[in-house]
């Protein structure tokens, strides 16, 4: 808390009482930390792909480029690599877009059974490559008035942790269904589940249950960060259940913001 004071006096000059103001900082403070904390994490996820990429190209450089077994394993690191820090910087600038004040939503009217049709080519082959089985039930002529691209991109990114954190022939079931003046979109999946005590958390920006395995899985630890945002900036909500080694559901509700319906 910090105070600042000042006395007051009257015509005659004479001290007649002070004022005291007190200021609670905590927030500020609060949000001080979180900068600086946000400023460290960026740099290191930034430095371990560029660190890895790096060495990668001098060991080929030192003589390993003569050897094809080793060019081909580096050159694929390297790539990878890549890969993790363009999807990083995407995430980043998606972030930040939506932080922004003056941000604004392009809303249209959103044909949910159109949108759902546009998702799943791209998801069901992530899928298969880990032989997940995706069902999706959408019940017919549901519509929003929302920002499509965003929409699109809250559930491509559940379903796509929902593959993600799921073992080999698991299955993920997408359902969107009406709920009076909100839809619910529902994600839900048979994976390893999330134990309760880092359920409040991971919608934090880089928090991860398992570092190791959101790495390998080429996860950026921004996806529910960006999904919430965007959930809120349309005034929904979202919230999870889960259980470890059984799996997870995340539940979206959006208002349908229907202007022929008000
Ligand atoms: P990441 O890029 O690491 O997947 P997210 O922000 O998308 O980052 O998710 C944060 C963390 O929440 C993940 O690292 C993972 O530990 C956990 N998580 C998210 N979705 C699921 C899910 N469907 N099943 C189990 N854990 C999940």
């Amino acid at each position: 808390i910090e105070i600042i004071g000042a006395p007051i006096f009257n015509e005659r000059g004479m001290l007649k009482g002070a004022v005291l103001l007190l200021y609670d900082i905590t927030h500020l403070k609060r949000l001080e930390l979180m900068r600086k904390d946000f400023v460290a994490n960026v740099s290191h996820e930034l430095k371990t792909p560029i660190t890895s990429i790096k060495g990668f190209a001098e060991t080929l450089l030192n003589g390993a480029k003569n050897d094809q077994e080793s060019l081909d394993r580096f050159l694929t690191i390297i790539n990878d690599e890549s890969t993790r820090l363009q999807g990083l910087i995407e995430d980043l600038l998606t972030l930040s877009k939506l932080e922004k004040d003056e941000f604004k939503l392009i809303r249209t009217v959103v044909d949910m059974n159109l949108l759902i049709g546009e998702i799943l080519p791209v998801i069901d082959q992530r899928a298969n490559q880990r032989e997940i089985t995706v069902t999706a039930d959408v019940q017919d002529g549901i519509t929003l008035h929302a920002d499509g691209e965003r929409i699109k991109q809250v559930i491509i990114n559940l379903l796509t942790n929902a593959i993600s954190y799921t073992p080999e022939n698991g299955e993920v079931n997408l359902t969107v269904n009406n709920e009076g003046e909100m839809i619910h979109i529902q994600v839900s999946d048979n994976g390893i589940g999330i134990p309760e005590k880092a359920i409040p958390r991971i919608f934090e920006r880089f928090y991860r249950v398992d570092k190791a395995r959101s790495r390998n899985t080429g996860g950026t630890g921004l996806g529910l960060a960006i999904v919430k945002h965007i959930v809120e900036v349309h005034d929904g909500k979202i919230s999870v259940e889960s259980e470890p080694d059984q799996g997870s559901t995340f539940h979206v509700y959006l208002p349908k913001n229907d202007p022929a319906s008000s």
